[in-house]
């Protein structure tokens, strides 16, 4: 395969080049059946095959412990901000914190279906630090407690979730791990329910994760749409309707890639090792700035600006001709972005840090 371009999205985004490669081989026929992926029943022997290959693979991956239910779902995050408190939240009050644009956005839409407060905000800091847990307000009667572990575009991330009983809570912890799902360990003791859109970690958009402890199932509120019921979609093994089976085949691809790389404990130290060489070359940099605090910044999703900001057209044209793609900072924050996926591998941010110190050079 010719090498391709170094693609820095921050979802949909980039993909493992094998795992393509595996399913443009598998397209028309998928392992002599005859048919492709997408057109086979979801209810047939084969897709049943997939979906339990994937589901038991993911489960390895992420020691996902046996008393939560896995199950593939549609309507991205954005579903989830709403699906989460349709099933949890009893019509009665729930917790936020809010770390940046996504934790904001699933607050406000929570407060739809549910009393929906703030627990703690870092608003004051423009979202470039992390509310420490010993200040959060959280009610006695909050049903759950929010949290947003990575922020996608603020490019903060919790790296340690919080122990709810310790801070005097029995609340579960609900997380929206959609930007760094897979790409270091989770902590199931402290969390009751993880959503997630695919398409930055695991696979293609269309596909959504959620993993959900068992005893949180069966509170639905009665205008819950059945096809967004927990417990109807673990009942009926996330195909009370047609899943999105294409997408839950290549995140199945996704997880046998992770596998065949040392698994997740592998990916970590990859990320961990990615992400330092980037904040190391900014920060040692007079010419660029990354202005999330050190504890706070997240090893997915890095967020920095030139000093000059009438040089970023030119900078995203040099790194566009370079083979280094979309770079561009999200509008609300603006700058760039780059952002280091499990598939980005090193010698992506190494010539992501080579072209930096060619532009900084150039512009002397
Ligand atoms: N949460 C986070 C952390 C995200 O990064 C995104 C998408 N960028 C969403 C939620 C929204 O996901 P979707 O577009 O799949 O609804």
């Amino acid at each position: 395969m010719t090498a391709r371009p170094y693609n820095f999205s921050a979802g949909p985004a980039a993909m493992p080049a094998e795992v393509l490669e595996i399913a443009a081989g598998e397209m028309l026929d998928w392992h002599g059946t005859g048919m492709s992926v997408m057109e086979m029943s979801h209810r047939g022997k084969a897709f049943g095959e997939i979906i339990a290959r994937a589901e038991a693979d993911l489960r390895s991956l992420l020691a996902i412990p046996a008393q939560f239910k896995v199950l593939f779902m549609q309507g991205g995050g954005l579903g989830e901000n709403a699906i989460v408190p349709l099933n949890l939240s009893r019509g009665g009050a729930v917790d936020f914190v809010i770390s940046g644009s996504w934790s904001q956005k699933s607050h406000k839409e929570a407060g739809r279906y549910a009393q929906a407060r703030v627990a703690a905000s870092n608003a004051d800091t423009k979202h470039t630090t992390l509310p420490a847990p010993a200040s959060w307000a959280i009610g006695g009667d909050a049903q759950y407690v929010h949290l947003c572990s990575n922020e996608t575009i603020h490019g903060v991330e919790f790296h340690e979730l919080p122990d709810l009983k310790a801070l005097g809570s029995d609340a579960p912890l609900v997380i929206d791990f959609s930007s760094h799902v897979a790409s270091r360990p989770v902590d199931w003791s402290r969390v009751g329910l993880a959503f997630g859109g695919a398409q930055k970690n695991l696979g293609p958009a269309g596909l959504t994760l959620v993993v959900v402890r068992e005893d949180l199932l069966g509170h639905a509120l009665p205008i819950c749409p059945s096809a967004f019921n927990y417990q109807t979609v673990a009942d009926n093994g996330s195909m009370y309707n047609t899943p999105p089976t294409y997408a839950i085949y290549l995140a199945g691809l996704t997880f046998q890639w992770l596998q065949r790389q040392g698994g997740i404990a592998e990916m970590e130290r990859r990320n961990i090792a990615k992400a330092a060489l980037l904040y190391d070359f900014i920060d040692r940099s007079a010419f660029y700035e990354n202005r999330v605090a050190p504890e706070a910044r997240s090893r997915m999703n890095i967020p920095f600006f030139l000093q000059d900001e009438s040089r970023n057209e030119a900078f995203l044209a040099g790194a566009q001709a370079r083979g280094l793609l979309q770079l561009k900072g999200h509008k609300s924050v603006g700058g760039m972005r780059a952002s280091l996926y499990n598939a980005m591998p090193i010698e992506g941010v190494r010539a992501l840090v080579d072209y930096m110190q060619q532009f900084e050079k150039e512009m002397a």
